[in-house]
């Protein structure tokens, strides 16, 4: 009879629930991301053009509130002196670490100005090198060092990806007899009881396996190793895996599943998350945490940061809609901040992979809504607005020493630690 082991699974991460979805990584950076400090010039040459009118907002300089919602991480401050160059006021701060858009900052944002200009995200680092270069850390002069970067999120991530990482090195697929595949899977993958981990990865029986290995006298490959249980692998499992991974396991020497360990086959979750009545977590990451982990296309400190910001921009453009805030004018450019430190300026700098643009102009209640594909299409063409003061002045330098180039990353062409 076909096992299932769904059952020692919280509701939010059962495999049939719901998720929202959001934008692909692959799409994002199908395009390079820009400049923050030019992305702002566009930006403010976008609500000041006839497109921005068009779509029922008008730029009132005088009543324009430049805010952020960002993570306190000081390689962010930048964003904060590009956003003073360019309006010539203070931002307003309507974040909170790990890039979390703070809701109780809205009433006194739009109290201050009656056009929020809201520019924000989660950020991640970014050191350049071979093979796309790599996320989630960034060059920390104070402490000579390499350091994570968003240190909050890569530690969120961080034990889940352990557990994922020992999976994947553990559960072993081979072909014993040159006959079918099997796995070879330890029993802490299967039973939540027999990990005293508590982040819990259950290998999703349904979906990765056929049937169990049935113990014969006779046949040695069907002998119970302790600790393990042995399966026949699911031909959806088998179609699933490349010309390369499928030779590969076609040995007798039980090979380690690797990165063949993709979201359909398992679950991952923390057995000790503080839930909401709801049954849902807390941590609103963790529902997606299978899909940060083992992405094919996007290193997960950058996949955590762009499901981070879709959540955080989503329950920002909903709070504006409510009726409180019906009089005021809302423009938020949300996107990923990418963290470089260069070397020569002895400076970070950001860039920016904008993932979204939604206007909500006063008197109304829903937004009109722009893509990244659309921003870059618009934005791209025109020419930066002049800043009230000189970023010279404001950042000590015009633009960074490192060259763009240097951000070589394109989805599906990076290597993994
Ligand atoms: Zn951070």
């Amino acid at each position: 009879m076909k096992k299932t082991n769904r059952g020692w699974l919280p509701a939010y991460c059962q495999p049939d629930a719901f998720l929202p979805k959001v934008p692909e990584t692959r799409v994002l950076f199908s395009r390079r991301p820009f400049l923050f400090q030019d992305f702002l010039g566009k930006a403010m040459a976008f609500l000041q053009s006839g497109t921005a009118r068009k779509m029922g907002f008008v730029y009132r300089p005088e009543s324009a509130l430049p805010c952020k919602w960002r993570c306190a991480d000081e390689s962010l401050f930048g964003v904060d002196l590009c956003l003073y160059a360019y309006t010539g006021q203070y931002p307003f701060d309507k974040g909170a670490i790990g890039g979390m858009y703070n809701e109780a900052s809205l009433g006194a944002a739009a109290h201050h100005g009656g056009i929020n200009m809201d520019f924000g995200g989660s950020h991640v680092g970014y050191v350049p090198g071979e093979g796309g270069g790599r996320f989630g850390a960034i060059w920390r002069p104070l402490h000579q060092e390499y350091s994570t970067d968003c240190g909050y999120l890569m530690g969120v991530i961080e034990p889940f990806r352990k557990v994922y990482d020992d999976a994947c090195r553990n559960i072993l697929v081979y072909d014993p007899v040159g006959e079918r595949l099997v796995v070879s899977i330890p029993n802490e993958f299967l039973h939540p009881d027999w990990s005293s981990h508590h982040i819990k990865l259950l290998v999703d029986l349904e979906a990765m396996t056929a049937e169990t290995v049935d113990y014969q006298d006779d046949l040695p490959h069907t002998h119970t190793l302790v600790g393990r249980s042995l399966f026949y692998l699911h031909p959806g499992f088998i179609a699933c895996l490349s010309p390369a991974q499928a030779q590969a396991f076609h040995t007798p020497r039980p090979t380690p599943m690797g990165r063949a360990l993709t979201h359909q086959f398992f679950n991952i979750f923390d057995a000790t998350a503080s839930l909401d009545e709801a049954g849902q977590p807390k941590q609103k990451l963790l529902p997606y945490m299978k899909h940060i982990v083992s992405a094919a296309h996007s290193p997960e400190g950058l996949k955590a940061a762009i499901i981070n910001t879709s959540l955080n921009h989503n329950a920002l453009t909903d709070a504006v809609r409510s009726q409180a805030f019906l009089p005021y004018d809302f423009v938020s450019f949300t996107g990923i901040f990418i963290d470089l430190y260069d070397d020569d300026l002895q400076s970070y700098v950001n860039l920016f992979q904008p993932l979204g643009l939604t206007i909500k102009p006063k008197g109304c209640q829903r937004e009109v809504e722009m893509t990244t594909e659309e921003i870059h299409h618009v934005l791209g063409k025109l020419p930066l607005a002049p800043p009230m003061l000189p970023l010279e002045d404001v950042l000590g330098f015009s633009e960074p020493e490192i060259p763009l180039e240097k951000f070589t990353y394109q989805p599906g062409y990076f290597t993994r630690p």
